[in-house]
């Protein structure tokens, strides 16, 4: 559970910085990021520099912004939540009436209370978001525009940390990092992302390698796999892997397939949370949404699913201004680490057994039967002889916690017992 509020404080760090794809937001929380996670090395990737069909923009920044009734009061405050700027907002500076006003404003009109989360990457222009409740009470008036930011040639930054293991095959992470001040879209993957790493580098005994990456969503995934040799390189070597978005809340867990839901990162996401969490939603890709798009594409082909507690756009606070720390918790945070954990020991424990006899073999005589009592929630006994029924050499041992319905940590004790009295290989 200390995990989970040790996640839960990062989040709770991170959470007022200004993030957008680009910009001061960004490194201040891959800054944040490192003093959990040291070993993230960070890169800058210049404005312009090619991404596949994309361009990396320019770089936004921004200082202030507000909105002043005539009174000289400000009724919008960019200090007090990022929200009521549009992300990428050019500069503005005047005077204008309130039917002007009304062209630069975005609510979310079914839920009059929140502030939506609007964003302008690709087309220049300005915008303030409040209260759709805000907007119905404006009087007239003259009002005043202020937005303080500038778009120029400046970089992108991206974190990676590749931590070695006994093979060059890899498990994959990617998370991202564009949104400001919301919680479970985006805090939340960064957060486990982080404390996954640190796990994964506790393990004394690797056997894969594994790749986190934190990048800004859609730009930065494909920027990342277009540089140096990176598409080249996972396509050989990564054998699964997930990204993770929205895993902080602890209404449900939620995975997306890959393109056709047939890769060994569907089969034990849906294993390991078939144990944790039976009525889990797994979405097709058809409702894909986060940077499983980009590895999925044709010709990426990626085996990644995605990987959240409520899923983006499945929860009536995404985004929105209620997206916030009261939203994620440190046992919805757990929750989701304990999960990716469990895929992770199903993966490192994944191997394809074949029974050496044939015939059932006698357990007796290797002193297997008659010193297993019956204990915990299944017998002993009777796992290891379905254990062996079904490890005929074509499944490995999630097809088999499949098929007995028994969670992999438990069916790797069995297969330990097996191997060691010299039944299986
Ligand atoms: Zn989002």
């Amino acid at each position: 559970m200390s995990v989970g509020q040790d996640m839960y404080k990062l989040c709770e760090k991170m959470f007022p910085y200004c993030r957008s794809i680009t910009g001061d937001g960004v490194r201040q929380t891959v800054e944040a990021l490192k003093e959990v996670q040291p070993k993230i090395k960070v890169y800058e990737v210049p404005s312009g520099e090619k991404s596949f069909d994309w361009t990396v923009p320019k770089e936004w920044r921004i200082r202030d912004a507000w909105i002043k009734n005539s009174k000289g009061e400000k009724i919008v405050d960019f200090k007090k939540t990022n929200l009521h700027v549009v992300g990428y907002s050019i500069p503005v500076d005047k005077k204008v009436s309130l039917a002007e006003l009304k062209q630069y404003l975005y609510t979310e009109p079914n839920q009059p209370d929140v502030i939506p989360y609007v964003t302008s990457y690709y087309k220049e222009r300005f915008g303030f978001c409040m209260t759709q409740n805000q907007y119905d009470n404006l009087p007239e008036d003259t009002y005043h525009i202020y937005i303080d930011s500038e778009l120029f040639d400046g970089s992108l930054t991206y974190g990676e940390l590749v931590i070695p293991g006994e093979t060059e095959e890899e498990i994959f992470f990617s998370t991202y990092f564009c949104h400001p001040s919301m919680a479970n879209d985006q805090l939340s993957g960064l957060a486990l992302s982080a404390y996954l790493s640190k796990y994964v580098e506790s393990k004394d005994k690797r056997r894969y390698t594994y790749r986190f990456i934190y990048v800004p969503e859609t730009i930065g995934s494909l920027t990342y796999l277009s540089r140096e040799n990176h598409l080249e390189h996972m396509k050989k070597n990564v054998i699964a892997g997930w990204n993770l978005s929205c895993v902080g809340d602890d209404r449900t867990y939620s995975m997306v397939s890959t393109r056709y839901g047939n890769t060994l990162t569907d089969k034990v996401t849906k294993n390991v949370l078939s144990f944790i969490y039976p009525e889990y939603k797994c979405y097709s890709f058809l409702k894909r949404g986060s940077d499983e798009r980009q590895y999925n594409a044709p010709g990426v082909d990626l085996p990644i699913c995605g990987f959240s507690r409520s899923k983006y756009g499945e929860f009536p606070e995404y985004h929105t201004s209620k997206d916030n720390l009261d939203f994620i918790s440190s046992a919805g945070l757990f929750g989701a680490y304990n999960v990716m954990v469990e895929c992770i020991e199903a993966m490192e424990h994944n191997h394809r057994y074949k029974i050496k006899c044939y015939g059932e073999p006698q357990l007796g005589k290797r002193g297997l039967y008659p010193t297993i009592s019956h204990k915990g929630g299944y017998d002993e006994v009777t796992a290891m002889m379905n254990f062996i029924t079904y490890a005929d050499g074509t499944n490995d041992i999630v097809d088999i916690s499949d098929i007995m319905g028994v969670p992999v940590r438990d069916l790797v004790k069995v297969a330990e017992k097996l191997r060691e009295n010299g039944l299986v290989e």
